[in-house]
C-alpha cells in the first residue's frame, strides 16, 4: 500500500542500532558534516500527484539514474538548522518555520515545487525523535539538520523536472570553526562575485556554493579562513561571506548590515541578531557599506567590531581583513563585547538556558 498522506511518516527503522559505546565515540568532537545519524527522512513528489511516500528509513545511498535531472542542471536546494539540547534534557528547534518558508522561496526561484510547511516540520520532528540518542549534550554542541530537495526525474531536456525528492539528514556537531570563537581572517575576493541582481543569491541552492569554491581556494591560499564577496556591479560594496552574513559595530553603538535586495541570503541568524540588538538598545541599520568605508572606519577607530553570523558558526568575530591591497584589523583582532553579548543572548535562547520572549523556539518533546 502506498503512503499517500505526506504528513504521516512511515518508519522503517534500522534493524540493529549502533551500540551506545560506538555512538559515543563517533559523537566525540566530530568534524562538521562527517558523522551522520542512523536514519533519514524522505518524501517524494510527482507532478499531478503531489507529495507522497513520506518515510523515515535507514541512512544510506539514494539509488538514482545517471540521467537524474539534479545531476545535470542543478535543481537542488537545501536548508540548515539545529536541534539543541535544553538543560532539562529536552530538545528544541530554533525558528524552523522560517527555514520552511525560505525553503519554499528557494524552491520557487529554482522552479521546483514548494514543500508545505507542515511536511517540512514533521520530517524534522520525526527524524529527531527516531535519532534522539544522537543529540549531543556537551556545551556548544547540537544536532545539525540538513533538509534538501533534488530533481529526481530521469530526463536530460532543459525544463523544470516533474519529479522530486525532499530529504532530511542529521549530524551531531561541535564548534564549527576549529579553535572555537577565535576571530576570523577573511579574504576580499577581487576575482569572483557570489551573486548578481536577478540571479540566485537569495536562494539557498547548491549552485551558489559550487560557484564560491574557487574564491575559497584563493582565500585559503592567502592564509584566510573565509571569503567576503563584494557586489557584482561596482565591486565596491560588501555583501556577505560564502555562507554567513556580516555585521559592523560602531563606537556609537550602531549595528550596520548590508541590505538584502536579492543578492544576499536572508539569514535567520541575521534576522534574529537585528531583533536582539534592537531590543538591547542598539540602532540597527541596513545600508550598503563599501570596502573603502570599512577600511577607513577601521583605521580611525569608529568601527569597533565586525562579526559573521549563520546557523553553523552562530556568531563569529572577524579580526583581520586581507586583500590584494594589503590588510587591516578590527578591534585589535580580538572578539569585542557587543559580539560576545549577542552571541551569548542568542545561544541562551537557542539552548533554552533563558526564557524566549520572542516565541522562536519549538520544543520537540
Ligand atoms: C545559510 C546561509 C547564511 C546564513 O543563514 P542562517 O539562516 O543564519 O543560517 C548566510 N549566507 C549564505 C550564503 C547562506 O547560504
Amino acid at each position: 500500500m502506498e503512503n499517500t498522506n505526506p504528513t504521516i511518516f512511515e518508519t522503517r527503522p534500522v534493524r540493529y542500532r549502533v551500540p551506545a559505546d560506538v555512538r559515543t565515540e563517533r559523537m566525540a568532537d566530530p568534524l562538521f558534516g562527517t558523522v551522520f545519524t542512523e536514519h533519514m527522512a524522505g518524501v517524494r513528489y510527482v507532478e499531478g500527484k503531489g507529495w507522497h511516500d513520506a518515510r523515515i528509513q535507514p541512512f544510506g545511498p539514494i539509488p538514482m539514474s545517471p540521467a537524474t535531472a539534479a545531476l545535470h542542471y542543478g535543481q537542488e536546494i537545501f536548508e540548515g538548522l539545529k536541534a539543541y539540547r535544553t538543560p532539562d534534557g529536552s530538545a528544541q528547534l530554533f525558528r524552523p518555520e522560517a527555514n520552511a518558508r525560505r525553503f519554499q522561496n528557494s524552491a520557487a526561484r529554482l522552479s521546483m515545487p514548494e514543500l508545505p510547511e507542515d511536511i517540512f516540520l514533521t520530517a524534522l520532528r520525526e527524524l529527531v525523535a527516531v535519532d534522539r540518542e544522537w543529540l549531543p549534550s556537551a556545551p556548544g554542541t547540537s544536532l545539525y539538520l540538513r533538509p534538501f530537495q533534488i530533481a529526481t526525474e530521469e530526463y536530460l531536456g532543459v525544463r523544470p523536472a516533474v519529479e522530486y525528492l525532499f530529504g532530511v539528514i542529521a549530524c551531531p556537531v561541535g564548534a564549527s570553526f576549529p579553535g572555537g570563537e577565535a576571530p576570523l581572517t577573511i579574504w576580499v575576493s577581487d576575482t569572483y562575485t557570489r551573486a548578481a541582481t536577478g540571479g540566485t543569491g537569495a536562494a539557498k541552492c547548491a549552485g551558489n556554493y559550487a560557484a564560491s569554491m574557487a574564491a575559497h581556494r584563493q582565500a585559503r591560499d592567502a592564509g584566510c579562513e573565509q571569503v567576503v564577496f563584494l557586489d557584482a556591479v561596482e565591486r565596491r560594496y560588501v555583501e556577505e561571506l560564502g555562507g554567513m552574513n556580516l555585521f559592523f559595530v560602531f563606537d556609537d553603538g550602531t549595528l550596520l548590515t548590508p541590505p538584502l535586495g536579492g543578492t544576499i541570503l536572508p539569514g535567520i541568524t541575521r534576522d534574529s541578531v537585528m531583533t536582539l540588538a534592537g531590543d538591547a538598545g542598539h540602532r540597527v541599520v541596513e545600508r550598503p557599506y563599501s570596502l573603502a568605508e570599512w577600511r577607513a572606519d577601521a583605521a580611525d577607530g569608529r568601527l569597533r567590531e565586525v562579526f559573521a553570523c549563520g546557523t553553523a558558526a552562530v556568531i563569529t568575530p572577524v579580526g583581520t581583513v586581507r586583500s590584494a591591497e594589503g590588510e587591516f584589523t578590527i578591534s585589535g583582532g580580538t572578539a569585542g563585547p557587543v559580539t560576545e553579548k549577542l552571541r551569548s543572548t542568542l545561544t541562551d535562547i537557542q539552548y533554552g538556558r533563558t526564557a524566549d520572549p520572542y516565541g522562536w523556539t519549538r520544543r520537540l518533546d
